[in-house]
């Protein structure tokens, strides 16, 4: 639900008014390509098909390409927490996490995860939690066999199994997954693969008459671990609709070869994600660009966005922005979008920014209620613009749109409901008439359903 800094476009289908003839500038707006802006959440359809796969349940949440992509994301608590790791996936789930995943590490994390569970259900937070596993996890499943039957998937990290009896533990833990009836994610990543495996692929290559680069041969490693775990895992008598895999790496060119290749070689759901993807604003970047060469390929069933947050940031921010990645590609819809201008030196008074970001806030607060009662609200677009120039013509393309004075303009400011002029609003009171607008369109295009008689 984030304020999307969208260029002005012109509401008619040619070049956009910023270049005279000459091609220079003669607007400050950040050009965008009008198709896509128009169409982006209406014609996902210019991107290729998503790739064929089984479906895999993670407890309630399919995951597979005849469904729409799952959110996920992971807790920062200690599991062994109940309490915080309680309100840490509550809160996950509020944002819109559709799994969470926490870590089990030890023995006070595995014999407090069923409580994790129970008291999520007393909530009524019924969210498929998911283990992962690293070292320990054969042990830790055999031992605390409630945690195994709690989590709705197990994650396990072919090259955190163990050094020699490494198969044997692997096949321990799937062993486990098969007679509770769970999925497992085969999560292979980058800066924990299997060390073993590397070596012999490397030694082979190098005696290769063609060796591969080293680049491509740890590649080759990471889809070999992911592709052999899978089947060892079917061997074992893990269906083959129980496993997702994943295959993280820290840069988004690393991420695109990964996936591109893996997706080729199997029809199991992925889960994709770049691992580590960091602080803040690269984080979010990263991800973004990313994911989206891949989504847009029609690779990935599941996302997770892996940012480190802030010292006491909101951990549900990857969610937001995992959420905001498929809206923007028009893959999914979860909040209204609201289309800004970035404002220039038209906008030289911070009204402008102030009430886009009163809107931006109003329907965050207001998205938990109305998602219930306004179904299909998620779609709205709202436009809120700078000026004269492009704000008539942005605010006609969105469902509801204002267009704020710039300077030394007329003091009043145009709003647009589905595409035509509907008041023009003055004075002080601009902000809260707007937003009265919003409500009464919001309700009366999104009715709530009426409840049948039982
Ligand atoms: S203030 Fe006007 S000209 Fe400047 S970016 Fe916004 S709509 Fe475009």
């Amino acid at each position: 639900m984030s304020v999307q800094q969208q260029g002005c476009h012109n509401p008619v289908n040619r070049p956009h008014a910023r270049y005279g003839p000459g091609g220079a500038l003669d607007s400050p707006c950040v050009a965008v390509p009008i198709t896509l802006t128009l169409r982006a959440v209406s014609i996902p359809s210019v991107f290729r098909p998503r790739r064929h796969t089984v479906t895999a349940m993670v407890g309630s949440v399919p995951v597979g390409s005849a469904h729409p992509i799952v959110v996920q994301s992971m807790t920062n608590t200690d599991t062994a927490d109940i309490a915080g790791t309680v309100a840490q996936v509550a809160s996950l789930t509020r944002a819109g996490s559709q799994i969470v995943r926490v870590t089990v590490n030890n023995e006070d994390a595995a014999a407090a995860l069923p409580h994790v569970v129970a008291q999520l259900a007393d909530i009524g937070v019924t969210t498929p939690i998911v283990g992962d596993f690293h070292y320990n996890g054969h042990l830790l499943l055999a031992k605390y066999p409630d945690c195994a039957r709690a989590l709705a998937k197990y994650r396990i990290n072919p090259g955190n199994v163990g050094g020699k009896r490494r198969d044997e533990n692997f096949r321990s833990i799937v062993q486990i997954a098969v007679d509770n009836d769970k999925p497992v994610r085969i999560g292979v990543n980058w800066g924990s693969l299997d060390q073993d495996l590397l070596t012999v692929m490397m030694d082979e290559n190098a005696a290769a008459g063609y060796p591969m680069t080293a680049h491509d041969v740890y590649v080759e490693a990471m889809l070999t671990s992911a592709l052999r775990s899978a089947e060892m895992a079917e061997e074992v008598g893990l269906a083959h609709d129980k496993i997702l895999i994943s295959a993280k790496v820290s840069l988004v060119p690393d991420l695109v070869d990964v996936y591109r290749k893996l997706a080729t070689r199997c029809d199991y759901p992925l889960h994709l994600g770049l691992t580590e993807a960091g602080l803040g604003m690269k984080g979010m970047v990263a991800s973004a660009a990313g994911l989206s060469l891949l989504l847009a390929d029609g690779i990935g069933d599941t996302i997770r966005v892996s940012l480190t947050p802030k010292p006491g940031g909101d951990r549900a921010e990857e969610v937001h922005v995992a959420q905001q990645i498929l809206q923007s590609l028009g893959l999914r819809s979860f909040a209204p979008q609201v289309t800004a201008c970035p404002g220039c030196g038209r906008t030289t008074s911070t009204f402008f920014q102030s009430m886009a970001e009163d809107i931006q806030n109003y329907l965050r607060e207001q998205m938990p209620v109305w998602r219930g009662r306004h179904p299909g609200v998620e779609e709205m677009r709202v436009a809120v613009m700078g000026c004269i120039v492009n704000g008539p013509g942005e605010s006609k393309h969105a469902n509801i749109g204002i267009s704020l004075p710039g300077t030394f303009e007329e003091p009043k400011a145009p709003v647009y409901v589905d595409g035509a002029l509907m008041v023009t609003l003055k004075g002080d009171g601009i902000v809260p008439e707007f937003l009265e607008i919003l409500e009464n369109y919001v309700a009366r295009t999104y009715p709530t359903p009426e409840v049948a008689p039982v």
